[in-house]
């Protein structure tokens, strides 16, 4: 079965602005880095760009695009966070087969969530796809909440995170701020470094009623494909005669450095205790592991106070078990 197309996701809230109370959030007009009608105009050439890609978008080979299940979508959007889609999109739909909805994932296990999450890194993001999917189930009656405090409440889940499953599952009108949508807004539409609070709002008044999913995608899009970190192609860009920076002819300081929601790039990996926590528990993937080979697989044969603590601190987050022989398991 494909999961991007289950059936029996909740009806679609198209167009649904987030109001002031509840679930919602204010959106005061942008005029303080823009005039609005250039905002929104902003935001309908992005929308016009994107529904002239293949299928209605620029990427439609992302299998989470043609579902609206707030579940898949919430899924897809962890995954998303910190790891390449090339290896996100197998995970996905791997990990949507194995735990179809909240209570699939509630009832299992972590460390068959942890399995399930093979090749992704960060495994906490698991551990707290785990937790959300028991507040779902235990809070909401297995339902992926529709509001934006409900979802905010659900671990592991933050504002990115919140406002793109209420764009890209329940249709909503509000917009969302990732490294490659900040890129654009601050060189694009402010064309100059932003704040998080006005790259929130900027980018809520931006969207065209009732294009809540497409443009959304969109901006991401154009981000990912268009504006890029280093060579921003703006000859090929459906802003190229509203962006400021461009206006600028690129010249001074990018405006996305240090801008709201713009990646300042991952500490180092080598060595680190990441790292060594990712082999852990790759290896446990595979098996117990007895006390003698755990420096070995976690890759510091010589460092046993290091191995201990890293142990221990795994311990303590409940991502690792330990019996009394000191064998380690996934939960
Ligand atoms: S015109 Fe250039 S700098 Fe401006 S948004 Fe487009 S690609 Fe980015």
């Amino acid at each position: 079965m494909d999961p991007g197309r289950r059936a029996g996701p909740p009806a679609p809230v198209r167009g649904r602005r987030l109001g002031l109370s509840g679930a919602g959030v204010p959106t005061p007009p942008a005029g303080a880095i823009r005039d609005p009608r250039q905002v929104r105009a902003i935001g309908s050439a992005i929308v016009r760009w994107g529904a002239a890609g293949d299928g209605g978008s620029r990427r439609p080979d992302l299998p989470w695009r043609s579902t609206r299940d707030p579940w898949a979508v919430l899924v897809s959007e962890v995954m998303a966070q910190q790891t390449q889609l090339a290896r996100v999109v197998p995970a996905y739909r791997r990990f949507i087969a194995r735990f179809p909805d909240p209570s699939a994932c509630a009832s299992a296990g972590l460390g068959d969530v942890l399995r399930a999450w093979e090749g992704l890194g960060y495994n906490r993001r698991a551990q707290n796809l785990h937790r959300a999917a028991g507040v779902i189930v235990e809070t909401h009656g297995g339902t992926v909440p529709d509001g934006l405090s409900g979802l905010l409440a659900l671990p592991g889940v933050g504002a990115y995170t919140a406002r793109a499953v209420l764009a890209f599952a329940f249709e909503a009108d509000v917009g969302v701020v990732d490294t490659n949508a900040g890129r654009v807004l601050s060189r694009a539409v402010a064309g100059r470094r932003i704040r998080p609070d006005e790259a929130q709002r900027l980018v809520d008044a931006m969207v065209p009623t009732g294009s809540g999913w497409m443009f959304g995608q969109s901006l991401l899009d154009l981000g990912a494909l268009v504006c890029g970190v280093d060579r921003p192609r703006c000859e090929e860009c459906p802003l190229r005669r509203r962006c400021r920076w461009a206006a600028m002819r690129l010249s001074g300081p990018d405006p996305a450095q240090g801008s709201a929601g713009v990646s300042t790039g991952q500490s180092r990996f080598a060595g680190s205790d990441r790292q060594g926590r990712g082999r852990l528990v790759d290896a446990l993937r595979r098996g117990a592991v007895g006390p003698d080979r755990v420096g070995e697989e976690v890759g510091w044969p010589d460092d046993p106070v290091r191995v201990e603590r890293m142990v221990s601190v795994l311990i303590d987050e409940g991502m690792v078990v330990r019996d009394a022989a000191g064998v380690l398991r996934l939960p």
